[in-house]
C-alpha cells in the first residue's frame, strides 16, 4: 500500500481514537458503553470492513488505538472476552453472512455476549479434522451429539463456536461443518475441568440432541475445515503474537525481582541466564512486530505459530527462572479451593503464572505441530506423515 495511504489512515485512526476518549471519558462511562461506542467507530478492529467494527485499513494500527484507549485508562474486549475478540470475531467477519455480523459482532466486542471455542475432543485435539461430535439435518435444523473438551469459559459463554462432523463418508477435513450455537439451548452441559492453578477455566462440554438452526451454519455445509483454520490461526497469533512494550510482561517480572535481591546475593551467573532471557523475549517481540507487518489485512498465516511456538517455551523458562529467584517463597501459593474465573489466563501471583504457563505450550496447538507447521510451510522441508488424508473418516481405524 501506497505510503500515503497509510498514513491517512494512520492519522485518522489515531484522531477517532482521540475523538472517543473525548467524548466516553473511561474514567465516567460503563465499560459496555465505552466499548459499544468503540465498535460504532470502527475502531473494534481496525481492518475489519466499515460496520462491521473495522475500518477496512491496515491492521497494524490497531496497535494505535489499544494504546491510546490503555493509557486513558479504558476497557480491553480482549480482557473481557478472549476467546470471542481473538478468534471468534475474525471468523464471524470472514466467514458469517451479513445478519450473523450485524447479530454477534457488537455484543461480542462490549462482552456482552461471551464466546468460546468448542473444538477439541477427547479422541482429537492435534488431530482435530479426525473430530466425531456428529451434526445430522433434520429439515431447517441440525441436530447435533457428541462431547467437547478444553473449552475455555465456556461456563460464561452465550455463543459457541461449534465444529461438527456433518459427513462420515466423506475425507476426515472435508466432512466438517462450523455453526453457532447457543450454549443456553436444550441438551447443552457444561461440566468444570479444574487445572492446577486450582481455577476452572476450562469444561467439558456435551451435546445431547441439541438443536441449532441451519441458519446458523457459518460458511457451507462441508466448509468446517477452512472455517476452522481462520480461528486457529487468529488464535496462535492471540496466544502468541502480542507486541508488548519492550521489556514487558514476563521479563519484566524477572527483571523486578532480580533488582529486588540484595546487591551481595546478585551473582554473575544468574545475571548472564537474565541477559539470556531478555535478549530472547526482545527477538520474539521483534519477530512479532516483522510477522505483523508481512500478515495481510489481518489475515495470519504461518508467522503465527511461529511466535506461538517461540512465547510458549519462552514463558515457561522466565517464570521458571522467577521462581527460582523467589527461592523457598516461590512455593507459597494461596489457595486451590476450585474457583470459576471470569476471564482465563490472569495471573495475579507469580507462582500462579509459573504454574499457567506449563499449558502455553499445549493451547492453542502444540509446540510439536508448531515445529511441524514450521517444517513444512516456512522452510519446505518433508511433510508429517499422514495415513488418512485419502480415507473416508468412517473408514480410518479409531480406539
Ligand atoms: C489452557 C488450555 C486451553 C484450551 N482451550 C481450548 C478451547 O477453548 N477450545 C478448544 O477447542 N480447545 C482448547 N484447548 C485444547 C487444545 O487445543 C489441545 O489440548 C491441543 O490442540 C492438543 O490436543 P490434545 O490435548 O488432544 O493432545 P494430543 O493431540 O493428543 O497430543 C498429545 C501429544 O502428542 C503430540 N503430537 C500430536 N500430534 C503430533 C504430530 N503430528 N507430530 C508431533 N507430535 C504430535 C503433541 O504435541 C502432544 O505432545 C485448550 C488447551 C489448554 C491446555
Amino acid at each position: 500500500m501506497a505510503t500515503d495511504v497509510l498514513a491517512g489512515q494512520e492519522q485518522r485512526v489515531a484522531e477517532l481514537t482521540d475523538q472517543l476518549v473525548s467524548q466516553y471519558p473511561p474514567s465516567s462511562t460503563h465499560a459496555v458503553e465505552f466499548l459499544g461506542a468503540q465498535y460504532d467507530m470502527g475502531l473494534a478492529w481496525v481492518h475489519f470492513p466499515v460496520g462491521s467494527g473495522g475500518l477496512d485499513v491496515s491492521p497494524k494500527f490497531q496497535k494505535i488505538v489499544n494504546e491510546k484507549i490503555a493509557r486513558a485508562g479504558g476497557p480491553s474486549s480482549y480482557a473481557r472476552n478472549p476467546i470471542g475478540y481473538g478468534m471468534c470475531g475474525p471468523t464471524v467477519v470472514e466467514w458469517g453472512t451479513a445478519e450473523q455480523k450485524d447479530r454477534y459482532l457488537r455484543p461480542l466486542f462490549t462482552g456482552e455476549e461471551i464466546w468460546c471455542q468448542l473444538f477439541s475432543e477427547p479422541g482429537s485435539g492435534s488431530d482435530f479434522a479426525g473430530l466425531s461430535a456428529k451434526g445430522v439435518r433434520d429439515g431447517e435444523e441440525w441436530i447435533i451429539n457428541g462431547q467437547k473438551v478444553w473449552t475455555t469459559l465456556a461456563h460464561l459463554s452465550k455463543w459457541g463456536l461449534l465444529v461438527v462432523r456433518t459427513d462420515a463418508d466423506a475425507v476426515k477435513h472435508a466432512g466438517l461443518t462450523a455453526v453457532v450455537v447457543d450454549m443456553q439451548a436444550q441438551g447443552v452441559e457444561v461440566r468444570p475441568l479444574r487445572q492446577m492453578t486450582g481455577e476452572a477455566e476450562f469444561n467439558e462440554v456435551y451435546f445431547t440432541d441439541t438443536r441449532v438452526p441451519v441458519s446458523e451454519t457459518l460458511g457451507n455445509v462441508g466448509d468446517g475445515w477452512r472455517v476452522s483454520l481462520t480461528t486457529l490461526m487468529n488464535e496462535r497469533v492471540a496466544i502468541g503474537g502480542a507486541i508488548p512494550q519492550k521489556g514487558s510482561g514476563p521479563i519484566r517480572e524477572a527483571v523486578r525481582l532480580w533488582q529486588q535481591k540484595p546487591v551481595e546475593s546478585q551473582d554473575l551467573a544468574t545475571k548472564d541466564q537474565l541477559m539470556k532471557l531478555w535478549i530472547r523475549a526482545e527477538v520474539a517481540r521483534l519477530t512479532n512486530i516483522r510477522a505483523g507487518q508481512s500478515r495481510k489485512m489481518g489475515v495470519p498465516g504461518p508467522e503465527g505459530s511461529i511466535g506461538k511456538m517461540a512465547s510458549a517455551d519462552l514463558n515457561k523458562e522466565t517464570y521458571e527462572f522467577c521462581i527460582k529467584l523467589l527461592g523457598a517463597e516461590g512455593m507459597l501459593y494461596g489457595s486451590y479451593e476450585m474457583v470459576r474465573p471470569d476471564t482465563a489466563m490472569s495471573f495475579d501471583s507469580i507462582p500462579k503464572a509459573f504454574l499457567r504457563a506449563r499449558a502455553n505450550s499445549i493451547e492453542g496447538g502444540t509446540s510439536e505441530v508448531m515445529r511441524n507447521i514450521l517444517g513444512e510451510r516456512v522452510l519446505g522441508l518433508p511433510g508429517d506423515v499422514r495415513v488418512d488424508r485419502e480415507i473416508p473418516w468412517s473408514k480410518v481405524p479409531r480406539n
